[in-house]
């Protein structure tokens, strides 16, 4: 074990959640080399929709989205995709996520969700000052659309729940709509609107930024798959493909995103990670379309005004890490999105899919591994991990360097998972 005061740190996985904690490690003088397979920012965290979204306190499980399920795996079209190859895989998944929609389980996990969101949108205004990137931080507020009340009752649950965390919401008819997206087809008549909430403009330019300023206050950035960690007398090392192999160190910060289970598993740290695939549909061009994030609530789709263009996102396909994109779903998002725009037609397209690292009840993992010196953990940021990537970054970076902290959101799955 080293005893300077600068320890030695390997964080793997170089998405926004792995990249804000080197940087946050980093600007407390910590030695910390940053190791991934790709360059930063080439997994989830490369094409999400950017909203930084701290009145997400609903969970994913919730008793209204259990109910509408079945119809939902039924219809090819629908947000929700479960291929029947992978059910059996899914299944110990899927009855720990149906067991979060209890009302206690769901009321623990919005409260942990609240705590961990606080301050995010502060955060990540500040950040993208520091990183010279300002415009990248658009606060022009979310609008959630819904056809009609009855398509808004769905969700009436998770409004509830966002307001009597003392979010401030206002509803709005057609003309409030059309007030301040003038575009959006007319079959969309209520409105909810967060007016403080904010969009990362380009996300994977945030994260290149902050691997930028990771490395010039002399961070080291290594490019190679992590296969294996091991705990060797008091020291981490790593079996690495490339510079990073035998690399020794006092901590391992594992932020591997949907991988992290992978990593984890033969050290008997067992998470119940699964990852939900969504995809984008981005247009090159018509970004004017809207000037805010934009949320087709009833199809869970999230139109966002990008720096490349209009952005289409969505989609939940519980499908594994190996299987291909299925173009079927992002086909499914341009039409989605042709139907509630006109002037689309024409403008070339480009699509991706991302994991998402998704945790049953939707609170992420972040934290010391229980019986594990100098393991850590920064996973399971689900449909969220830009929005809270700075807070996780802050509670990894005070805890590992002995800072006070506050506590962490999922300390249970570490001891109990
Ligand atoms: C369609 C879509 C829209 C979304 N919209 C939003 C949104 O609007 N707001 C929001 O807050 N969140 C959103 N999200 C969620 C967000 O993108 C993720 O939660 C976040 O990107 C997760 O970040 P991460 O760093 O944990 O994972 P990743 O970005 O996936 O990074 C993990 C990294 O680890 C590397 N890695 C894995 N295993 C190894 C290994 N063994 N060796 C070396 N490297 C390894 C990978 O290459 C990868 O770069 C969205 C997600 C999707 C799919």
């Amino acid at each position: 074990m080293n005893t300077t005061t600068s320890p030695r740190i390997a964080v793997v996985g170089a998405g926004i959640v792995g990249t804000s904690i080197a940087l946050a490690l980093r600007k407390r003088g910590a030695d910390v080399v940053l190791i991934d397979r790709d360059e930063p920012g080439h997994g989830c965290s490369f094409g999400n929709s950017g909203a930084v979204s701290p009145a997400s306190v609903a969970p994913l499980a919730m008793p209204g989205v259990l109910a509408s399920v079945p119809g939902m795996l039924l219809d090819g079209e629908s947000p929700l995709h479960l291929p029947l190859r992978y059910l059996p895989h899914a299944l110990p998944w899927l009855m720990r996520f149906v067991a979060s929609a209890r009302p206690s389980a769901v009321d623990a996990a919005g409260k942990k969700l609240h705590e961990h969101h606080a301050g995010a949108l502060e955060a990540h205004e500040a950040m993208t000052r520091e990183l010279g990137v300002p415009e990248l931080f658009l606060r022009r507020g979310h609008l959630h659309l819904y056809p009609d009340a009855s398509a808004l009752s769905k969700d009436a649950g998770g409004w509830r729940m966002r307001e009597a965390y003392g979010f401030q919401v206002e509803r709005l008819d057609r003309a409030g709509i059309e007030a301040l997206e003038p575009n959006v087809s007319a079959r969309y008549r209520v409105g909810m609107y967060l007016a403080d909430h904010a969009t990362i403009l380009n996300p994977f330019r945030y994260v290149q930024a902050m691997a930028q300023a990771f490395a010039a206050r002399g961070g080291r950035i290594e490019r190679g798959q992590v296969n294996a960690l091991a705990h060797e007398g008091g020291s981490w090392r790593l079996r690495a493909e490339g510079a990073a192999d035998g690399l020794e160190c006092d901590h391992v910060v594992v932020a591997a995103g949907a991988w992290s289970r992978e990593l984890l598993g033969p050290l008997g740290v067992h998470l119940a990670l699964e990852t939900q695939r969504g995809y984008h549909l981005q247009f090159l061009g018509a970004r004017d379309l809207v000037s805010r994030t934009v949320v087709l609530a009833d199809k869970k789709v999230f139109v966002t005004p990008m720096e490349e263009g209009l952005r289409v996102g969505g989609t939940v396909e519980i499908g594994g890490l190996h299987a291909p994109p299925d173009a079927r779903r992002a086909a499914v998002l341009g039409r989605i999105a042709r139907e509630t725009f006109t002037g689309l037609d024409g403008v070339p397209t480009r699509t991706w899919m991302g994991h998402r690292p998704c945790m049953p009840d939707s609170v992420p993992v972040v934290g010391a591994a229980a019986g594990h010196h100098g393991l850590w953990l920064a996973t399971g940021h689900g449909h969220l991990g830009l929005t809270d990537s700075l807070n996780t970054a802050q509670r990894i970076a005070s805890a590992l360097l002995g800072e006070p902290a506050p506590a962490s959101p999922q300390a249970h799955a570490l001891a109990g998972a």
